[in-house]
């Protein structure tokens, strides 16, 4: 077992540091029982700097599918046959509604999602920037949106509005970033990371794993996310949807995921490290263990296109570990409505 290597790496954690790249790049050939060993040190990471609270971050599918971009892995993209549901922009009243449901099954942010390649139709981002203001105004969530790849000037306005974050993951390593996706650029997601940065928002940036990237590319992504300065991440697991370009592949393996959620905690020893899709196919029966490899947050409720655990089962587990979900039964979260 490299005892001193791991113990090395947790104390630099501790410290709120990075671990190096090299140092990162030697847990792909950890085994089970040096991954044991080390989320005992990722779990004190994570207490360290976010205590007993767990964030749940909800979403809405707010307009789906018929997206011009092929994403490999999205089962919304015009490129593949699936299932995916087409539909036009919510309503006003339906991203609210959406939104106070989720704060009351205990969420404390709120994401609107919509496909395509950016929101720029003058009378949706109107929409949505009603949305939110509604949304902040009747509620106590935090309010985000993953709107694609958003001009300044439209983020601008949202922030006016109300708007706490903006979601834009990077999907995955600028070195791999072209086997998944061809109609957009890696330069492309950055500077929609940029633009959100400019405008005043916090941003939630990460990524999707288990798409057939190295480990190597997994540490690159991990360091090019902390180059951006952002303060969520959300992780999240390839789930292969049938008809899409990666619906060849198996999902990732157990310790794996769990390996990936504590490099991310170990190069952002800070930051809002969220698993989002995929946790109940990888995870299965043992989810409890992504909270001692780092995460201090989930998505709970539905996912964009597929269902997610009864949320009651996420309290409970989370309870159940002595944690606290940050929106449930504060004073906080009890809803201005
Ligand atoms: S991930 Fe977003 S941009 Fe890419 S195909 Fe899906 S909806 Fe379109």
């Amino acid at each position: 077992m490299r005892k001193e290597l791991i113990d090395s790496m947790v104390e630099t954690g501790l410290t709120g540091q990075s671990i190096s790249s090299d140092q990162a790049l030697q847990l792909e050939s950890f085994t089970h029982e040096e991954l044991d060993y080390l989320f005992i040190g990722t779990d004190r990471i994570r207490d360290q700097f976010k205590g007993d609270d767990v964030k749940i971050c909800s979403i809405v599918n707010a307009k789906s599918g018929r997206c011009v971009e092929d994403c490999s892995f999205c089962g919304q993209s015009s490129s593949f046959k699936t299932d995916a549901p087409e539909t036009e922009l919510m309503s006003v009243e339906e991203m609210v509604a959406a939104a106070k449901e989720a704060e009351a099954f205990g969420a404390n942010e709120f994401s609107i999602v919509t496909s395509g390649t950016k929101m720029d139709d003058r009378k949706e981002l109107d929409q949505v920037i009603e949305a939110v203001r509604r949304i902040k105004a009747e509620t106590n969530l935090e309010t985000c949106c993953s709107l694609g790849l958003m001009e300044l000037d439209h983020l601008k306005e949202l922030k006016a509005a109300g708007l706490d974050r903006c979601h834009h993951n990077l999907e995955t390593a600028a070195s791999f970033f072209d086997k998944i996706v061809t109609t957009h650029t890696y330069e492309d997601e950055v500077k929609a990371v940029h633009n959100a940065k400019e405008a005043g928002l916090q941003v939630c940036v990460g990524g999707i794993f288990g798409m057939g990237e190295t480990f190597s590319q997994r540490v690159e992504l991990a360091f090019s996310i902390r180059e951006l300065g952002t303060q969520s991440l959300p992780v999240n697991f390839l789930k292969p949807i049938d008809g899409t370009g990666l619906d060849h592949l198996e999902t990732i393996e157990y310790y794996d995921a769990l390996k990936t959620i504590a490099l991310l905690r170990l190069v952002l020893p800070k930051i809002d490290l969220f698993v989002c899709g995929g946790r109940e196919e990888v995870m299965t029966d043992q989810q409890e263990q992504l909270f001692s490899a780092g995460a201090n947050g989930i998505l709970g409720g539905n996912y964009l296109t597929t269902k997610g655990q009864d949320p009651k089962r996420d309290i409970e587990m989370i309870e159940s570990l002595g944690l606290r979900p940050v929106g449930s039964g504060t004073q906080e979260s009890a809803s201005k409505s």
